[in-house]
């Protein structure tokens, strides 16, 4: 495999540096806001984590700020990003990072101690800001692998990543190690795309890829089986006093651990049913006016949501009945529930 992978600093670097997309986290190569990118790019479109990560490094901009930062306030910049514990992880690994005097570690072995950090993040921290060898290998960057050495090796295999990460650290470049780990991901992002659309006309690869000189792009990488998704039915409640909605904090541990919910249990209740659960929590229903139904995706499971809301003549229940503004301004709620707010206070929630 290292013998083929030679050739990949001299075709991609040149390439890079033409071709980059102006980021925002491109800027500089601090490794707190490289930090905070790489965990908020985890699972996120880089469209949707632009106005997030200046809006977060304006709030927080810097490692102590993050460290002394209240939950609450967390919460809500992390809101509508989803894999709420990175959020957490990232302020755990501040305050670990504050109390060793406020530097970051400069090694991959440092990075790794910290929490939510992996090997992907640690070798993209390590490469970027401190140039060392390490390489950060994520799904872009096996799939160009994968094309361009024709590798039938399926690239979900536990150990695909991690010999992947052992070849490429044989050739990394010295010097321009954190522009090497920015064009692959490069590459793998704007030219060699997933779901068998390279744009391999103007791939600085080409001429060395074994897929694209065998015409079979389109049969690479290979995957194992997938594990079905498991689905379960779930009865949400929009319970409206006023202006205030009913919500309440989820439990510390599982899913969405610790964040603000819309109250919903298990199972798709009647339009009938819901009202008379809203009467047994003792909020007075007086009306149902709308039924609503929304599918949210999880990594290994999927809600199919029916959503109730009902006007109800007194607030109780046991749940925090939030105002307009205790939503605009507090009390973080993930997508799977603001999916079902009045479409303003949505769009309000999301700028
Ligand atoms: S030539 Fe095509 S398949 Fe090969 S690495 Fe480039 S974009 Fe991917």
């Amino acid at each position: 495999m290292n013998e083929r992978l030679k050739i990949l600093p001299e075709r991609l670097l040149p390439w890079f540096a033409a071709h980059a997309r102006p980021l925002p986290w491109r800027k500089d190569r601090d490794p707190y806001r490289v930090w905070v990118s790489e965990i908020m790019l985890q699972q996120t479109r880089v469209e949707a984590v632009k106005n997030y990560y200046d809006r977060f490094l304006l709030a927080l901009p810097d490692v102590l700020a993050l460290a002394n930062a209240p939950e609450e306030k967390l919460m809500k910049l992390w809101e509508g990003l989803g894999y709420y514990s990175r959020a957490r992880n990232l302020q755990k690994a501040a305050k670990q990072v504050a109390q060793a005097g406020g530097a970051f570690p400069d090694t991959r072995e440092g990075l790794l101690a910290l929490p939510g950090v992996g090997e992907y993040t640690a070798g993209a921290v390590a490469s970027i800001c401190f140039d060392r060898p390490c390489a950060a290998v994520d799904g872009n960057v096996l799939r160009v692998l994968s094309r361009f050495l024709a590798d039938p090796t399926p690239i979900d295999s536990p150990a695909c990543k991690r010999q992947a990460r052992e070849a490429l650290e044989t050739v990394y470049p010295r010097g321009r190690c954190g522009d090497f780990t920015q064009a692959l991901m490069e590459l793998g992002a704007t030219v060699c795309l997933p779901n068998g659309a390279p744009d391999c006309g103007v791939c600085p690869l080409a001429k060395d890829c074994l897929a694209h000189r065998r015409g079979a792009q389109r049969d690479y990488p290979k995957k194992g089986a997938k594990k079905a998704r498991r689905a379960e039915e779930r009865t949400v409640f929009l319970l409206r006093c006023g202006d205030a909605l009913a919500m309440e904090k989820r439990p510390e541990k599982g899913l969405l651990a610790g964040l603000w919910q819309l109250p919903n249990l298990p199972g798709r209740l009647t339009p009938q049913e819901a009202v008379d659960t809203a009467e047994q929590w003792g909020l007075c229903p007086a009306a149902l006016t709308a039924e609503l139904h929304k599918t949210h995706i999880f990594t290994h499971m999927e809600w199919n949501m029916t959503g109730y809301e009902i006007r109800c003549a007194r607030e109780g229940g046991g749940f925090f009945w939030a105002t307009k503004t205790d939503r605009r301004e507090g009390y973080a709620l993930p997508t799977a529930f603001r999916q079902f707010l009045f479409p303003e206070e949505r769009e309000e929630r999301e700028k």
